[in-house]
């Protein structure tokens, strides 16, 4: 023990270096269509949480039946409401209420779940066919009646899928197991998004509440139809309890392993740290510094890949620049930062290599096979300084005064700042290393970092000059909901949903329009389109890819083995409680998980 001791006295160092990184959690649901905003990762001041009830951290589950969890929540949990994607409690969404299908990330599937199939029965009609014999905790049969009433919900004033009905004509029960939609204006990105991010609610417990209470309310407890149902909370921790009595054990052939599931609050990096290795947290879905050492160190602690880069990507690190500025209005300019700013610095030093460089179009690997590799090749960027001083020189960028900076073409001083969260502490050596990089080629930019609140404001209100910001890029079944982030239109007061720098070009706005109006199905058309998006990007550079964040997931294995992993036989399901993820396969690696023999 004592070279745990040792190692746990390091860690405590580092992580006090490394304050917090609380850009771990992901934003909602990757839902595209959803437009809340993207709700701070800190503790959300949402309503005051709820009356803690007995104090279930003083009950003791069983260590060999219960998974114990972390990384999704950054406050007391404080509802169990699908409708609030960016702040329900951890599993509301996945082991709780379930979803028409799961999208396999990894396979590019989607995998029927209430739903036995779902096709187009015509242009512009979609038919769900629900699966015979599903039920919710209660006993009573989930009907086509409630995916109606569900997804007529998404009419109702702050609810997600609102823009559903913007292209949604209607949606009825043909019978007691068939939905029909039928659609003015197919979007068929948006809904092949929706398949399998819209949780399904119970009409029979739903339909008497105000509009208030269903968009609002708490939803406690929920009545699910998922494996598990709830048992009790605390500020600390949500605990979920399987429920034996599931459908998908009849119909699907499957179980979940877990007889509890037990969500801690994120502690800070160090007790984190501390309870993964010693057992106390079976899967933590922290940003863990230092996590590489221990995954070298033969500590027990595993990751999905066991060398560089550890994690799986989910989402790109863009920096932002605002183009009602001056001179980041210029797209010379912007392409000298994009050549000017060391990634791999930022991937080396500040992350241990538990991220990597983004490919010059941003697109996260999973996508790979829509980056158009000629016009990669022909326009992406690399770190190249002296490239980025000649650019620079080109367009008119001196250094007149000789300050060591350049002045702007007409002789204006440039004093630009770059802004993180403070106390988001990988994020503030990024922002250092990249104003370093741009001090390095001449640009005069300045690392700065506002609370939290004051950077939102900034970003959204369209008064920062550079950001670093990752919100919206997470992994989904399509690239489609990636630009849109980025190119996020009509340009509004407040951009709470991305393109935060104000990037107006109707062009590519209308290539994402296009893109949405393009069948899953067709890629070819995609690629097209995509390809025409990627030219422009890297022509005009609206934001910069910097670098793509981790799914942080790292476990233990004392309690519970076969986790999914790139290892050679291990389940291929991603290792995540985030929100929006049991529904891209999490839920699987539940029913893969098997309880470590007794010695
Ligand atoms: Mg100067």
């Amino acid at each position: 023990m004592k070279r745990l001791s040792l190692l746990l006295a390091y860690l405590v160092v580092i992580a006090g270096m490394l304050l917090t990184a609380c850009q771990a959690a992901p934003s909602p649901t990757p839902s595209p269509t959803a437009a809340p905003a993207t709700p701070p990762p800190g503790p959300t001041p949402t309503a005051a949480p709820p009356p803690a009830t007995p104090t279930p951290a003083a009950v003791v589950y069983s260590r060999e039946e219960t998974l114990y969890t972390s990384g999704t929540q950054w406050g007391p949990p404080s509802n169990w409401n699908p409708l609030q994607t960016g702040t329900y409690a951890m599993g509301t969404i996945g082991l709780c209420y379930e979803t028409l299908f799961l999208y396999d990330p990894l396979k590019n599937e989607y995998i029927p779940w209430l739903a036995e199939k779902g096709n187009w029965t015509s242009d512009n009609v979609y038919e769900v066919k629900l699966r015979q014999g599903i039920t919710w905790a209660d006993g009573q049969p989930m009907t086509a009646e409630d995916i109606v009433y569900t997804f007529e919900l998404g009419k109702l004033e702050g609810v997600y899928y609102k823009p559903l009905w913007d292209y949604l004509e209607k949606v009825e029960a043909v019978d007691n197991l068939t939905v029909r939609f039928t659609f003015k204006e197919v979007h068929h990105q948006a809904w092949s998004n929706l398949l399998y991010s819209v949780a399904i609610v119970p009409k029979h417990a739903w339909q008497g509440r105000s509009q208030q209470e269903i968009v609002n309310g708490q939803n406690l407890p929920p009545l699910c139809s998922g494996p598990y149902v709830y048992e009790t909370h605390s500020e600390d921790r949500v605990v979920w309890k399987r429920n034996d009595n599931w459908w998908g054990t009849k119909l699907l052939g499957k179980s979940v392993a877990p007889r509890y599931i037990v969500d801690v609050v994120n502690p800070s990096n160090n007790v984190a740290l501390g309870l993964v290795l010693k057992g106390e947290v079976d899967l933590s879905n922290n940003f863990l510094p230092g996590i590489a050492t221990l995954v070298q160190g033969g500590y027990g602690v595993k990751t999905w890949y066991d060398k560089p880069p550890y994690m799986l990507a989910a989402n790109t690190a863009f920096l932002f620049v605002n183009h009602n500025k001056k001179p980041l209005n210029d797209a010379n300019f912007r392409k000298a930062l994009a050549y000017a700013i060391n990634v791999d610095e930022i991937v080396n030093r500040v992350y241990g290599n538990i991220v990597q460089k983004a490919n010059p179009t941003g697109l996260l690997p999973v996508w790979e096979r829509f980056v158009d590799q000629n016009v990669a090749q022909s326009l992406g960027f690399s770190y190249d300084p002296n490239r980025a001083k000649q650019i620079l020189a080109q367009a008119g960028y001196r250094d007149t005064n000789g300050d060591g900076f350049v002045e702007a073409p007409d002789g204006s001083p440039i004093q630009l700042k770059i802004i993180v969260p403070n106390g988001w502490t990988d994020w503030m050596e990024a922002a250092k290393v990249i104003a370093s990089s741009a001090q390095a080629v001449g640009i005069n930019l300045q690392a700065d970092f506002p609370d939290f609140g004051a950077y939102w404001d900034q970003l959204t209100g369209g008064t920062f000059d550079t950001a670093i910001n990752n919100f919206g890029s997470q992994m989904s079944n399509t690239p489609w909901t990636f630009y849109l982030w980025l190119f996020r239109h009509p340009i509004t007061d407040k951009m709470n949903d991305g393109n935060y720098g104000r990037y107006n070009n109707p062009q590519v706005f209308d290539l994402v329009d296009q893109l949405d109006r393009t069948p899953v199905t067709d890629e070819a058309r995609m690629k097209q389109i995509i390809s025409q998006i990627q030219r422009i990007q890297l022509q005009e550079m609206p934001a910069i890819p910097l670098w793509y964040n981790g799914l942080w997931a790292q476990w233990n294995e004392t309690y519970w083995t076969n986790w999914p992993s790139a290892a050679e036989g291990a389940p291929k399901y991603l290792p995540c409680t985030w929100r929006g993820y049991w529904n891209m396969t999490a839920i699987l690696m539940l029913t893969e998980l098997k309880p470590k023999p007794k010695r």
